[in-house]
């Protein structure tokens, strides 16, 4: 058996980059830390964290008084900021293209912009991105575009009336095919609107699932290393599995012996990891496979 990496697999540079510095504050001092929020969406990292006293918190009432607080790559709302900023010392590992996104939501929003941004409303980094505009909607499927301007078209009272300009973002991870979805009814709908359209979505995400779908030809099985709880992850495989049925997620090693027979038959399998998944987690699932199966490392682009 051979095992293929497509490039780009694991950890993106804004993952990293908080990684980084997060563990650079770890050793510059003995103090615990605390996250709001995880800082990826990861359970493995999470707890790995936790066990050299980086704490995970949901609610600010549970960071002591003082404290040295850390924002996660997500972002968080801008009036969580600001009142993290008053009780705390504040680090904020934001990733740089949400943080440059954020911005561009603020500054359109000052200039008179209502805000369109196709994703998922629950997801932290779309609950922070609302957080910069006073009139925003968040559509999370085509039927909610589709309904979303049904609406605006049948209604007059809408506050998409009288025509006003319009920005168009998504969330970074979201797909492409949302974004277009939004941005051509947008403009079939409302033509007497300005539209500003800012395609944010991370071009990493996108260059990892280019580069392993050209593996999904050349590969017997293709296993996605992530947390169900990660959009990219998520992302990546619904597209693989779509071009190759013989795709699984998985989110350890402990998912291995359930995929035995399928394993055991193959010659070449690929290893993709998503933007949120650790170097470490994909690394004990190569021992594995090297350990149980007649298995030859490789990589690919
Ligand atoms: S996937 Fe892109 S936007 Fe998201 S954290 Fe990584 S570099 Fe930043």
């Amino acid at each position: 058996m051979e095992i293929l990496a497509p490039r780009f697999s694991g950890f993106c540079p804004g993952v990293k980059k908080a990684e980084d510095a997060l563990l650079a504050l770890r050793n510059g001092t003995d103090e615990p830390l605390y996250v709001l929020g995880e800082l990826i969406h990861n359970h493995h990292f999470i707890e790995e964290l936790e066990r050299r006293r980086i704490h995970t918190v949901s609610r600010i009432e549970d960071i002591p008084e003082g404290a040295h607080v850390v924002i996660r790559t997500h972002g968080i709302p801008r009036e969580v900021e600001e009142r993290l900023r008053e009780r705390f010392r504040v680090t904020d590992l934001t990733c740089f293209k949400v943080k440059a996104l954020q911005k561009v939501i603020l500054d359109h929003d000052r200039a008179g912009y209502a805000v369109l941004i196709s994703g998922k409303r629950k997801h932290p980094e779309v609950q922070g991105l609302v957080s910069y505009a006073r009139k925003v909607w968040v559509l999370e499927t085509n039927e909610e575009i589709e309904s979303f301007f049904r609406e605006v078209k049948e209604d007059p009272s809408h506050p998409l009336h009288p025509p006003q300009p319009v920005l168009l973002v998504s969330q970074t991870t979201a797909p492409h095919s949302l974004f277009e979805a939004l941005t051509t009814a947008a403009r079939t709908h409302l033509p007497r609107h300005t539209l500003a359209v800012h395609n944010s979505i991370c071009p990493i995400t996108t260059h990892r699932e280019e580069a392993a779908l050209a593996l999904q030809d050349q590969v017997d099985l293709t296993l996605v290393i992530g947390d169900p709880s990660s959009s990219n992850a998520a992302k990546l495989y619904e597209r693989l599995k779509a071009h190759n049925p013989a795709t699984w997620f998985i989110t350890s090693v402990d998912d291995l012996p359930a995929l035995h027979p399928h394993l055991r038959r193959a010659t070449r399998i690929q290893l993709v990891s998503s933007s949120s998944t650790p170097p470490s987690q994909e690394a004990a699932i190569r021992t594995h496979l090297l350990t149980h199966y007649d298995t030859t490392p490789s990589s690919s682009d």
